[in-house]
């Protein structure tokens, strides 16, 4: 199972240590920096019920799923106030991606998170279930918009799998008639800089244009390779959103602040995967995460006394995105918007 962990009063595991080094990390990069107020675009919540069905094998496979936590919605406040207890830190919550695990219930849950005023609900769905269905889910819980995920087909692929496969033209139509959003995790081996990936979003930006698509990860382009190439293929930018969940590569931020408009970039944490402490080192098309944390991924070790000094990973991503901030120029009203009010607007609240 995933980790269970829990900050309430039924202690069992901290999601995270938070170390004297975080603690000098953040007063020295982001205390002075941050917003007062993030609306966090990319948050997973959850309960253990939905997904201690996963078997291990399958959280083995995947380091992000080796080190994800299950996540409830006031857990991922109680995170949010001990990592940025300066910020008043809202997000949009959605279900884990595992196609072992129980969409529709993780769903629900959402669903009654935002009618308790705890986020901002997006609704989970898989490329088999039937258009008219999910319409009067989505309808009925009241969601922003639809994330569905590449790995939903054909029982958890990973590999070249369309952006029309994973969220087919029936699902994108429901979006479009509502005027609501949907998070694109692309998938395929080039990521953002696949030819057929850069088709098929100018395929959804004409064929839907009333849907607000919002592209996660900077396409997960964790290296500059793939966000610079994408770019250069998709020509202009505009009509797509970008979050930067899980992104703190400066090279990255270079591209993504000198090309894409400050107001189509959203703030993301992906909260529930990366609570460990580390860095991530890159070539130009690879990367590697380093982690003081026992994780079977985690090879590259170094001294103790080097990892000692590692800080949260969350921290790494914010600094990252206020130094870009500050050195493409960008005004506190735009540093404002990419930390909240452009999510709020995709977002349609
Ligand atoms: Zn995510």
């Amino acid at each position: 199972m995933l980790k269970a962990s829990y900050t309430g009063e039924f202690f069992m595991l901290p999601f995270f240590e938070y170390t004297p080094v975080d603690s000098m990390f953040y007063r020295k990069y982001i205390a002075l920096r941050i917003p007062s107020k993030i609306f966090d675009a990319h948050v997973h919540v959850f309960l253990n019920e939905h997904v201690d069905m996963i078997p291990e094998e399958s959280i083995k496979s995947f380091w992000a799923s080796e080190c994800a936590h299950v996540l409830s919605c006031d857990d991922a406040h109680a995170c949010a106030r001990e990592l940025y207890p300066d910020t008043d830190y809202t997000f949009a919550g959605f279900p884990t991606a595992s196609p072992e695990a129980d969409t529709e219930g993780m769903n629900e849950y959402v669903a009654r998170m935002g009618r308790e005023g705890k986020c901002t609900p997006l609704m989970m769905v898989r490329p088999e279930w039937n258009a008219a269905e999910i319409e009067e889910t989505f309808l009925a819980g009241n969601f922003a918009g639809l994330k569905p995920y590449p790995g939903m087909v054909g029982g958890g692929s990973r590999g070249e799998v369309g952006i029309f496969d994973f969220l087919p033209h029936a699902q994108w139509d429901i979006i479009n008639r509502h005027k609501k959003a949907v998070m694109l995790h692309i998938g395929r081996k080039e990521r953002f800089a696949d030819e057929n990936n850069i088709r098929d979003l100018l395929t959804a930006r004409d064929t839907y244009p009333d849907a607000t698509i919002i592209i996660a990860h900077l396409g997960r382009s964790y290296c500059p390779y793939y966000l610079e190439e994408g770019l250069r293929k998709i020509g202009d930018p505009a009509g797509f959103y970008f979050d930067t969940t899980a992104v703190i590569n400066p090279d990255v931020y270079d591209i993504a602040f000198d090309a894409i408009p400050a107001g189509n970039i959203l703030y993301g944490s992906d909260m529930h995967v990366l609570f460990w402490h580390g860095r991530r080192e890159w070539d130009i098309k690879d990367y590697y995460n380093i982690t003081r944390e026992e994780y079977s991924w985690n090879i590259n070790r170094r001294s103790p006394e080097e990892e000692a000094e590692y800080t949260l990973f969350l921290y790494e991503q914010m600094k990252s995105m206020l130094d870009a901030i500050e050195k493409h120029g960008l005004t506190e009203e735009q540093k404002y918007d990419i930390f909240g009010n452009n999510a709020l607007r995709a977002l349609g609240l």
